[in-house]
């Protein structure tokens, strides 16, 4: 999925690329009105973080000219004013959503995936060579398409939005299966395995990977993990009877 961030602010505008792209977005940057618009009529994108006001062009101008021309690229409003007016004008000349500044950035990633959900957006996530389309919910590598269960294809999405993190077979319990998934049983490890049969088998490149006893992670390459902080809970049993 392919977003163009218009943001004249330079530290605003590298922050959102450098964390959208964490999450597996592919982002552009425009730093004043004008830029912004004619990629916006140029490009392919899937979403538009549309400051209000910048430089040459403000936001609200932009939104209005590129929906008269029908271009209806989902935009989200990036807006420093909080005045209702400013708000529903947006939305009236045709803006999906919008956030006042500053915002939080895991409620822009709840907005960016409120509007997937709404269909407004299409998109694919992608990691190395492995291709999810989220709407439709198809996985493909290097163009090879793959057959997935729905409770498969929930994983593999989970993996990808959280690649190069380790997760444990109780995380993805709870995220995959939800609250009644009983931990007494190894299905976590079972749905793995399939997942992994399917999207590593036939390739060179093994993504799926195993930290032992600990649960799983998407990579191309071995992570080493650094055990959590080990904190001393009972220091009164140190070093009692000896003075040093
Ligand atoms: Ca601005």
């Amino acid at each position: 999925m392919r977003i163009l961030v218009v943001e004249d602010e330079l530290k605003v505008a590298r922050f959102l690329k450098k964390g959208l792209e964490a999450e597996g977005y592919e982002v552009e940057t425009a730093a004043d009105g004008k830029s912004g618009e004619k990629l916006a009529r140029t490009e392919a994108y899937d979403l538009i973080l549309l400051d209000v006001l910048l430089p040459k062009k403000d936001g609200f101008e932009i939104l209005r000219d590129l929906r008269k021309d029908e271009i209806r690229i989902p935009i989200l409003m990036l807006t420093a004013r909080s005045t209702t007016e400013d708000i529903v004008g947006g939305l009236d000349q045709g803006a999906d959503d919008y956030l006042t500044k500053p915002f939080a950035f895991t409620e822009l990633l709840a907005r960016i995936r409120s509007l997937m959900r709404r269909g407004t957006v299409k998109t694919k996530l992608k990691y190395i060579d492995l291709t999810l389309d989220t709407i439709a919910h198809k996985a493909n590598r290097s163009g090879k398409s793959i057959e997935l269960t729905a409770r498969e294809y929930a994983l593999i999405e989970y993996f990808i939005r959280n690649r190069g993190k380790l997760i444990s077979r109780q995380e993805l319990a709870k995220e995959i299966w939800g609250y009644n998934f009983d931990p007494g049983t190894n299905v976590v490890d079972v749905y793995v395995n399939h997942l992994r049969n399917k999207i590593d088998t036939d390739f060179a490149v093994k993504l799926m990977q195993t930290e032992r006893g600990k649960g799983y992670y998407l990579s191309d390459k071995k992570i080493t993990f650094k055990p959590a902080k080990q904190t001393v809970t009972c220091p009164e049993k140190f070093g009692s009877g000896k003075s040093t």
